[in-house]
């Protein structure tokens, strides 16, 4: 199909060319192309719709803002819907699990918000390096990207990144209780001539790395070392946070209080763009001006969000039922695994997937479940694991629908 998408849109642009169709509506987790087919959505934004498309509890209050006459875009000026979305998040977020955090909104996306992070990081410590993973996916821009351990995506800034190192991702092998010897005798130098590190930047699941899923001793470990030295722990929560792995944040697990954690894909919970960064008060040094900019923090935003905060986090029911689709989507993708010498299940809660010795298989099954009419990501280096990511809201009937049409597609693949 020639047309304005393939003659003006530039190469570089991914999903549109995986998924040549033009999607016009949707609802709840289905998605419909302009030829009215239907597609289960496993994708849900990249994780930015944990709740859905057109949440009807998030919907509503956004129309009623919207028709009211209120303030839509207001920089990071006081605002009523700012005020609710504070109050909701404090209430709902913080103050049950007895976190201490100050807030910043540092732009639209998640890699503004791990931007503000290690830039924070920085300032704070007056050190400049960072250790990331190997594996790692933080964002596009030359901050995250320093710390993203991909090397095609890190050559696309076509300059050195630097002042950076990446770390084995090793926190998911049976075993790993977390004894760092050797990031121990780095941070003491003992001959390693790494300078000490402003801080630490983790993933507990590798959401585009491969859904390796960091063991909770592991995360202890880890948050343990980082202290010992003085080096801030960062979890960057852009993907595996707001319910993705079960539980509002990912490190809860774990039991552990990272000094900076980075929000966003979900946390407007209608699929609008805001980004969210926690840290400690101690941390709150940046003046006036140090980090401002014109979309920070939403108004729209602010009012789908709180109303997700209410709706979904005010009680433990949804944790429950998050618990339950967990249950549903790794049983059906374990059948899926079994059939395939060497494949395995990966990831936590509402974000795993499978992942396939040989890397093209997971390509082939997610073109294939696209044609049957399914969206599903790949992760991984070699997209070797493909990807389930259903909306944590989805009804047990379209997730089962999901994982037949992944199965089928499977089988057609593999045989
Ligand atoms: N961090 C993580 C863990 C992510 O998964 C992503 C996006 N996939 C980002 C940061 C960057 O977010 P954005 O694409 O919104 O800039």
């Amino acid at each position: 199909m020639t047309d304005i998408f393939e003659t003006l849109e530039s190469e570089v642009r991914s999903y549109c060319r995986t998924w040549d169709t033009v999607f016009d509506h949707a609802e709840g987790s289905l998605l419909y192309g302009e030829d009215g087919k239907e597609y289960v959505d496993f994708f849900s934004g990249a994780g930015a719709l944990n709740y859905g498309h057109n949440n009807p509890l998030l919907l509503q209050p956004l129309i009623e803002y919207l028709q009211s006459g209120a303030v839509v875009h207001s920089l990071d000026m006081k605002t009523p819907a700012k005020r609710r979305f504070l109050e909701a998040f404090n209430e709902v977020v913080l103050t049950p699990r007895s976190l201490d955090y100050k807030v910043m909104f540092p732009g639209p996306t998640g890699t503004n918000t791990v931007e503000s992070a290690l830039k924070l990081a920085r300032k704070v410590t007056g050190r400049h390096h960072i250790l990331g993973f190997t594996n790692a996916f933080h964002g596009m821009t030359l901050g995250s990207l320093s710390v993203t351990g991909n090397s095609m995506k890190r050559r696309g800034a076509g300059i050195p990144l630097t002042n950076t190192s990446s770390i084995p991702y090793d926190g998911y092998l049976e075993g790993s209780g977390g004894d760092f010897q050797w990031l121990s005798r780095t941070l003491e130098d003992s001959g390693s001539g790494v300078d000490l590190p402003a801080a630490v930047i983790v993933e507990t699941v590798q959401g585009e790395g491969g859904l390796r899923a960091a063991r909770a001793a592991w995360l202890r470990g880890l948050a343990e070392i980082c202290s010992l030295h003085g080096v801030l722990l960062i979890v960057d929560d852009v993907q595996a946070g707001c319910g993705r792995t079960g539980t509002f944040f990912s490190f809860e697990e774990a039991g552990i209080v990272p000094d900076i954690v980075c929000l966003s894909k979900s946390i407007s919970g209608f699929g609008l763009p805001m980004a969210l960064t926690l840290f400690k008060p101690e941390l709150d040094i940046w003046k006036p001006g140090e980090h401002n900019g014109t979309f920070r923090g939403h108004n729209p935003a602010f009012v789908t969000g709180a109303a997700a905060l209410r709706h979904f986090w005010a009680d433990s029911d949804f944790q429950l039922q998050i618990g339950e689709r967990s249950v549903q989507l790794h049983g059906g993708l374990e059948e899926i695994a079994l059939r395939t010498e060497g494949a395995h299940v990966r990831g936590r809660g509402m974000i795993a997937g499978i992942y396939y010795p040989d890397p093209e298989t997971a390509g082939k099954i997610a073109s294939e479940s696209f044609a049957r009419g399914l969206l599903v990501e790949t992760s991984g280096p070699k997209g070797e694991v493909l990807k389930a990511l259903p909306a944590l809201t989805i009804d047990p009937d379209a997730l089962r629908r999901g994982l037949a049409i992944l199965a089928d597609a499977a089988e057609a693949v593999t045989g």
